[in-house]
C-alpha cells in the first residue's frame, strides 16, 4: 500500500510499504480521510518521542476491510472512526481511569503506524461504528472533536457562563461550537488572523476581535477563558482576563519552553482555577455521537482535501497556517 512516512526528523515522503494485517483483536481500516494537526508537526520535528520511521496520522476514519479472528463487535464493511489512544491499562493513572495521563502513553500515528496511508490497523476497542448517514470522508473531525469534548469535561459546567476563546483555528472553532451546545450565555473569540475570525462570526460567536481590549468588557473579565493557541502572549493575556471564581483552560499545545507569569495573590483572593486538558479521555464515543448529530459543519471545518500522494504538500500548507482542517484522502 501507499503511505506517508516520517523517515527522520524533517524528512517525509510517500512510499510503498507492506499491507498491514490484523492481530486477533484488531481490524484493518481502509482510510477514507486523515486529518493533519500540530501533533504531526511535532512528530515531523522528532518531538513526542516517535519511533522513526513512522506512518503519521492519528485523526482518521474509514471502512473495515479485514477483522482479526476474535473480533465480533464490527464487521467488514462497517464505517468506523478510530480513537488513536493506546493506554497501558496497568499504570497508576490508567488504573485510576485517567488513561490520557498514562505513564506509557502511546497513540496510533504517534507510537505505531497511523492513518496517513491507504490502510491502518487498529484494536477493535478503539473503533466506534458510525451510522449510515455520516460521510466517512468527513469523520476525521471526530478525533479533534473528542479532544474538545474532553476540554468541556474538565470545565465541568458552562451553563450561563460568559466564555472567551483565544484562537479561531480548528480547535478554537470546535470549542466555540461546544460552548454554544453547553449553554454558554455568550462566547467571544479572539484571533489576529481576520480570515479565521470571520469563520468564528459565521459560526455564531457573540463577538469577535483581534484583541480583548477591543471588546470593551470592563474589569469583570470572563467566567471561562480558553486558550486554543498555545501562544505565550495569548496565554499571558488570557490569564489576566478570568473573572472572580472563574476558570482558565489551557487547551492549545505550547512549545515545551513556553512560560507565563501567574499572580498567586489573585488566584488565592479571587478563587481562580487554572487547569488543562490533554487529548482524549472517555470522550471519543460522545464526540462521534455529536458529530453524527451534526454539531460540526464539515464544509466549514475541512478547508482542504488533498490526495495522500500530496501529504508533504499538505504538511507545508498546515505549517504555513493556511486554511482550517486539512485532510488527505487516500
Ligand atoms: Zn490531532
Ligand atoms: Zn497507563
Amino acid at each position: 500500500m501507499r503511505a506517508a512516512i516520517v523517515e527522520a526528523p524533517g524528512k517525509i515522503s510517500v512510499s510503498t510499504v507492506p499491507d498491514p494485517s490484523p492481530g486477533p483483536r484488531d481490524v484493518v481500516v481502509r482510510v477514507a480521510s486523515c486529518g493533519l494537526c500540530g501533533t504531526d508537526l511535532h512528530i515531523l520535528q522528532g518531538e513526542f518521542a516517535p519511533t522513526l520511521p513512522i506512518v503519521p496520522g492519528h485523526e482518521f476514519a474509514g471502512e473495515v476491510v479485514a477483522a482479526g479472528a476474535d473480533v465480533t463487535e464490527v464487521s467488514v464493511g462497517d464505517k468506523v472512526a478510530v480513537d488513536p489512544s493506546l493506554h497501558c491499562h496497568e499504570c497508576r493513572y490508567c488504573r485510576a481511569g485517567r488513561g490520557n495521563l498514562c505513564d506509557r502513553w502511546a497513540a496510533i500515528g504517534v507510537s505505531v503506524a497511523g492513518g496517513a496511508a491507504e490502510y491502518a490497523v487498529a484494536p477493535v476497542a478503539n473503533c466506534v461504528r458510525l451510522p449510515d448517514h455520516v460521510d466517512v470522508a468527513d469523520a476525521a473531525l471526530i478525533e479533534p472533536l473528542s479532544c474538545a469534548v474532553r476540554g468541556y469535561d474538565v470545565l465541568s459546567g458552562t451553563l450561563g457562563a460568559e466564555v472567551l476563546i483565544y484562537g479561531s483555528g480548528t480547535m478554537g472553532l470546535m470549542m466555540l461550537e461546544l460552548a454554544k451546545r453547553t449553554g454558554a450565555a455568550s462566547v467571544d473569540v479572539l484571533d489576529v488572523n481576520p480570515d479565521r475570525l470571520a469563520t468564528a462570526g459565521l459560526l455564531g460567536c457573540s463577538r469577535s476581535a483581534a484583541a480583548a481590549e477591543e471588546l470593551d468588557r470592563g474589569p469583570r473579565g470572563w467566567d471561562v477563558v480558553v486558550d486554543a493557541t498555545g501562544n505565550a502572549a495569548a496565554i499571558q493575556d488570557g490569564l489576566g482576563r478570568v473573572a472572580k471564581g472563574g476558570t482558565f483552560l489551557q487547551f492549545g499545545v505550547s512549545d515545551y519552553a513556553t512560560t507565563a507569569v501567574i499572580e498567586p495573590y489573585r488566584i488565592y483572593n479571587q478563587e481562580i482555577t487554572i487547569t488543562g486538558s490533554m487529548a482524549v479521555l472517555h470522550s471519543f464515543e460522545r464526540a462521534a455521537a455529536l458529530f453524527a448529530a451534526g454539531v460540526l459543519d464539515p464544509a466549514v471545518f475541512i478547508s482542504d482535501r488533498l490526495p495522500l500522494e500530496q501529504y508533504p504538500e499538505a504538511m507545508e500548507r498546515f505549517k504555513a497556517g493556511q486554511g482550517r482542517k486539512i485532510v488527505v484522502q487516500p
